[in-house]
């Protein structure tokens, strides 16, 4: 959305973090505050509480939460995720991602302001440490400019430590999501030197998180983040944003006392400008740099209350509920957004509702025909897997059920008959056997029934190749 009152539109070109000699130009926002900047302070604490947690969450003494990439393995909610459930899995981040989008194109940039793991961190909690040690941005811009002295090292010294430590918190947090919180107090307990590998990704983990937070910024959220560069693809007219109304607000001026003056109702005080913690001006229109925090928001109703303007100036709304006075919610766009949405959903509670606890499949060892065995019998030989998706011990049992009068002759094991361990998985061979004088097709089709627990699980389909009579 443009400010159509700015006929240059140059801003356009650069991006804030970046002077003219092409040097990193650091922002230093105000702090901010009002009823938004409180609200996303307890709700960060909500979700800085559940984040933190989350890895020490259990249930039935299994973790909540598991991101285990390395090994494929995911628990969501409880609900364990194998490798076998990959596709699954892999509908279920689908699902998630078009859930963002349809989220996006109705309602913009809300996660980023009030949701998102790195503006939560940066914002509510690094940047809060940063105002306790070395003042609001005035101060901060002095600190940086005056000479090394006891004072800056000691404050300096001090956030950074304070920021590492954070960092590598986060980092064990991070690997608790990743590994298992149990597999982070071996970690501790046992020391570095017996977990190398572990301790090599925590200390890579901190490293990255501290530079992330002390030094690369919002450089996260307007160069890195994918989903901050598609915001152009997935705004329109119709979104609701965090907007500045040019309607209301422009010719925008400083008010002279006792002077008459044809001015809208921005004063032109910037206040909205240096809370801003991209360092853009959103008086301008909708930028990419815009996170949606809501902080010149507050700052700009702080103004509109002091000089007797109803709020709202800056405040959420589209571009077309600003020039039209009314917003149409539901366009095309959203709802063929929507219908995709439906459809995955749809098949995803299918998948989850119809996924069996234990999985088996049987394959005719591939390369082989028929073999002739004693007492006037033929066999087939077969390869079988059979994996539990649970957490619970499964007794398994393989029954052969058709053709009438086979045979199911285990390879590698005493009995078809066996146990499978949580996340178990058992492969193996069998022989089926039939009487030479019962074959009556060189393709005989063949069922086995597989058992679990003592009640039929399924039933899988194969052929048995013979020697026609
Ligand atoms: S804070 Fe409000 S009044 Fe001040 S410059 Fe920004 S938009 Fe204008
Ligand atoms: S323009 Fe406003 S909402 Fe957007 S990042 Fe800056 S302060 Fe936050």
């Amino acid at each position: 959305m443009n400010n159509p009152t700015i006929k240059e539109e140059s801003y356009r070109d650069t991006i804030s973090l970046v002077d003219k000699g092409g040097d990193r130009n650091w922002v230093y926002p105000k702090k901010p505050k009002g009823p938004l900047y409180t609200g996303r302070t307890w709700f960060s604490i909500l979700l800085l509480a559940f984040l933190f947690t989350g890895p020490f969450l259990s249930y039935n003494g299994h973790p909540l939460f598991l991101l285990n990439v390395l090994e494929r393995k995911f628990i969501i909610w409880g609900i364990p995720f194998w490798p076998q459930d990959l596709p699954l899995f892999a509908l279920l981040m689908l699902t998630f991602v078009v859930f963002i989008i349809v989220f996006t194109v109705v309602f913009g940039r809300v996660f980023c302001g009030w949701a998102c793991p790195q503006t939560i961190f940066m914002e509510m909690l690094f940047r809060k440490i940063e105002y306790w040690i070395e003042g609001d941005y005035k101060a901060q811009q002095k600190l940086d400019k005056q000479p090394w002295d006891v004072e800056k090292a000691v404050k300096k010294i001090g956030k950074h430590a304070i920021f590492f430590a954070i960092a590598v918190l986060i980092a064990n947090t991070f690997l608790g999501y990743l590994i298992g919180v149990n597999e982070v107090e071996k970690l501790i307990i046992d020391g570095p030197t017996a977990h190398l590998g572990k301790f090599a990704a925590l200390i890579i983990f901190s490293t990255v998180f501290y530079f992330v937070f002390a030094k690369l910024r919002e450089i996260a959220c307007i160069v890195i983040c994918p989903y901050g560069r598609l915001q152009g693809l997935m705004l329109d007219k119709n979104s609701i944003v965090v907007a500045y109304d040019f309607v209301r607000g422009e010719p925008r001026g400083f008010r002279k006392k006792g002077v008459e003056q044809q001015l809208g109702d921005c004063v032109d005080c910037h206040r909205c400008v240096q809370v801003c913690p991209t360092g853009i001006d959103i008086r301008n229109g909708t930028q990419l740099e815009c996170i949606n925090c809501t902080a010149c928001i507050d700052e700009c109703d702080d103004v509109m209350t002091k000089i007797n303007k109803p709020k709202g100036l800056i405040r959420y709304a589209s571009q077309a509920a600003i020039v039209n006075g009314f917003a149409k919610r539901i366009t095309t766009r959203s709802m063929a957004y929507s219908a995709i949405l439906v459809v995955l959903v749809s098949v995803l509670t299918y998948l989850l509702a119809t996924r069996k606890p234990v999985e088996a499949n049987v394959l005719r060892t591939p390369g082989m025909l028929y073999q002739q065995q004693e007492n006037n019998q033929v066999s087939n030989m077969y390869n079988f897997e059979v994996i539990n998706k649970t957490f619970n011990t499964q007794q398994i049992e393989l029954q052969i059920t058709s053709p009438v009068g086979a045979q199911l002759k285990m390879i590698d094991r005493e009995s078809a008959q066996f146990s499978l361990g949580e996340d178990g998985l058992v492969k193996g061979s069998f022989f089926i056997l039939l009487p030479k004088e019962t074959i009556k097709t060189n393709n005989t089709p063949m069922e086995i029934a597989v058992l679990q627990n003592g009640k039929l699980l399924t039933t899988l389909k194969s052929n048995f190749v013979g020697p026609v009579q």
